[in-house]
């Protein structure tokens, strides 16, 4: 249900998007080498409202990976799973206030500080319903689907690349296997993240996927309720507190919306009873949320008084 072209929404997302075309600042991440040879252009941007109405703006349909931007929505798949005490029994709520792929676990416990952080998406990961490596990211490459409301495929090559360049995660994995806060095949479940992160989306599906969860858990383009309502919102405050990785912080004083960010250059923002929002755009900031995708959401934010601490 793509609306026409000169609604007021999609100026809105054009106007946008216009605006912030010639922000060139950032660079692509090139840790993952199959990142590295994405086009710094392209530039998407979408928005879903709760009616299931999608308007969209410049590359909102180019394919690209959902790296991190799927870490909230596998952690809803472990909160289905197994409910909100046993998931924080495995990893933790706190922001961590250190990169994406800090080392440091919670001293005794070995617990990682909290589901956005890449330790504690492969502890999440691994929670995930299924008794072999196959079923468990059966269930979350149907999950992913059921929030974006399409079926999703992976991108073999950037799967294959970050399994070859993982090492970084791979030792997390075992650090975290030595602690026991990571049980299981260390090197499945390190295929189950890695395979997670090469699911490809669009901006249209980041705006239908935090649409879902802007709405309780509800996809609001096919009806089908995809998590419980309670699922949802865990989910949304986590984001909001951890999100943007470590400017997390600095997101909520200027935006004030849950959102969460991935190296590839998307961001996926919700804002609750209200919409979601899908941006691409793959040069990324020091900490590595997309330059233009943090300008876009702020303008939008701002423009429209969207900040979640705003009184009315
Ligand atoms: N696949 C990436 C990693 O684990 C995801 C990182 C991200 O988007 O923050 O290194």
């Amino acid at each position: 249900p793509e609306a026409s072209a000169h609604d007021p929404l999609t100026a809105l997302l054009d106007g946008v998007r216009l605006r912030l075309r010639d922000l060139n600042d950032g660079e692509p991440a090139s840790y993952i080498p199959e990142l590295g040879r994405v086009d710094p252009r392209l530039f998407g941007l979408s928005l879903c409202t709760l009616d299931g109405q999608v308007y969209g703006s410049g590359d909102r349909a180019v394919r690209f990976t959902a790296q991190s931007v799927s870490k909230p929505f596998v952690f809803a798949l472990a909160l289905a799973d197994h409910g909100l005490e046993n998931v924080l029994a495995r990893v933790g709520a706190e922001p961590s206030g250190e990169a994406f792929n800090s080392i440091r676990l919670e001293p005794g416990t070995g617990r990682p500080p909290n589901p956005m952080v890449n330790a504690g998406a492969i502890v999440t990961s691994s929670l995930v319903a299924g008794d072999t490596q196959k079923a468990r990211f059966d269930r979350i490459l149907d999950g992913l689907s059921a929030f974006a409301g399409r079926p999703l495929t992976v991108d073999e090559a950037v799967y294959a690349s970050e399994c070859a360049t993982g090492d970084r995660n791979r030792a997390l994995a075992y650090l975290m296997h030595n602690a026991g806060s990571l049980t299981g095949d260390v090197e499945a479940e390190l295929a189950v993240y890695f395979r997670q992160c090469s699911v490809l989306v669009t901006c249209d599906d980041l705006a239908v996927m935090h649409a879902t969860l802007a709405g309780g858990g509800i996809n609001p383009v096919t009806g089908e309720r995809v998590v419980a309502s309670r699922h949802a919102q865990h989910v949304l405050a986590v984001m909001a507190t951890c999100g943007m990785y470590d400017a997390s912080g600095q997101w909520m004083l200027r935006v004030g919306m849950p959102a969460k960010s991935g190296v590839s250059g998307g961001i996926g923002v919700a804002l609750p009873s209200q919409f979601g929002i899908g941006v691409f755009s793959p040069p990324l900031e020091e900490k590595g949320n997309s330059v233009r995708g943090i300008a876009a959401c702020h303008l939008i934010s701002d423009q429209f008084g969207l900040h979640l601490m705003r009184a009315t």
